[in-house]
């Protein structure tokens, strides 16, 4: 029998749907950032929301990949004018995604699309921010790897610890952020016009989203990240085998 201590961490990635053509995607840096940090990448497609329990018993940590918008419901709102293609078969999936993985101590990473989630599954909800006076542009229209705007990570966050506090250049392609901030949730970054960039969970051990894609960034500290989130898979895992096994997991280690 396989040494369980000494297995990579199975890290679950939700994946985009093409209705059009039928097909489910994502782009491959999601992946290799996830690769590069020591774990290995599962794909995670929609299924039904009973799946996603007995599926995250096999894994490690959860990444909530980028895409398109939320259903507004799914945040007790009408949809604005701005809304663009929603998927709900897909926010349902990942909503009870979250619920299995915090009922678990499981980390989670939520990426643009997948930090708005986090803050609605967590009781948030969103705004649309394109256009209007002070706004600056938050849906770039150069390469991925660029970075567009800068954000202030908080002082005495999560996010400060893995990133450092202060200026940070990211990209940017998003025209909707959180606008009621869930209860479990914190703000751990913003942009210079007060968009909410990253959120965090102070009462679990690893629980970050952010508004940015590090996984196309091209600079040293975007992998900080993935590094982090498989550094707390394999803390759990020690601690899951450990002859104490039984701690509670989701407090801060
Ligand atoms: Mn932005």
């Amino acid at each position: 029998m396989a040494d369980l201590t000494l297995r990579k961490p199975l890290v679950g990635i939700t994946v985009n749907r093409d209705y059009l053509r039928g097909r489910f995607w994502l782009p491959p840096s999601y992946c290799a950032r996830i690769e590069e940090a020591g774990a290995l990448p599962l794909l995670l497609p929609p299924l039904q929301s009973a799946a996603a329990a007995p599926l995250l018993d096999s894994l490690s940590a959860l990444l909530l990949s980028g895409g398109g918008d939320i259903a507004s419901f799914y945040y007790g709102e009408e949809p604005d004018p701005a809304l663009n293609q929603v998927d709900p078969e897909r926010d349902d999936w990942e909503i009870a995604l979250v619920r299995a993985a915090l009922s678990r101590g499981l980390p989670i990473l939520g990426i643009c699309r997948g930090m708005q989630l986090l803050n609605v599954a967590l009781g948030g909800t969103l705004l649309n921010i394109s256009g209007g006076p002070g706004r600056l542009q938050h849906y770039q229209r150069s390469p991925r790897r660029y970075p567009l705007h800068t954000v202030e990570i908080l002082p005495r966050t999560r996010l400060a610890s893995i990133l450092g506090e202060g200026r940070l250049a990211v990209n940017s392609f998003h025209h909707q952020a959180p606008a009621v901030v869930a209860p479990l949730l914190r703000k751990a970054a913003l942009s210079p016009d007060g968009v909410v960039e990253a959120l965090e969970s102070p009462a679990h051990h690893f629980l970050i989203g952010v508004q940015w894609h590090p996984e196309s960034l091209q600079q040293p500290s975007a992998r900080l990240l993935f590094s982090a989130l498989v550094g707390a898979a394999v803390k759990r895992g020690e601690l899951l085998t450990a002859p104490s096994a039984g701690v509670e997991l989701s407090g801060p280690l």
